[in-house]
């Protein structure tokens, strides 16, 4: 990893392999734990979430664009086929 480069590239702590993801609208499903009230998650089912404002105290937070990836063992495969890259 080359630790230089500038966001979004910085690695994301602790993870396997590096990501940047560019968000296409999809759907997401997420909770959200904000700093006001990091034991009560804020759920969210929505469309375009770019950004999500905190429905408690009203913070804004940008959707991030890396994932923490972990590796696995040959042992823990899924069995569902992994995505393949668009690239090959
Ligand atoms: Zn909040």
């Amino acid at each position: 990893m080359d630790l230089d480069r500038p966001h979004p590239f910085t690695p994301f702590p602790g993870t396997d392999a590096e990501t940047f993801i560019q968000w296409k609208g999809t759907q997401v499903c997420l909770d959200l734990y904000c700093s006001c009230s990091p034991r009560e998650p804020r759920h969210f089912d929505a469309d375009f979430a770019y950004y999500l404002r905190c429905p408690a105290c009203g913070a804004v937070y940008e959707t991030g664009t890396q994932l923490k990836m972990r590796r696995l063992a040959a042992d823990e495969q899924p069995a569902m086929e992994p995505a393949e890259s668009v690239d090959e």
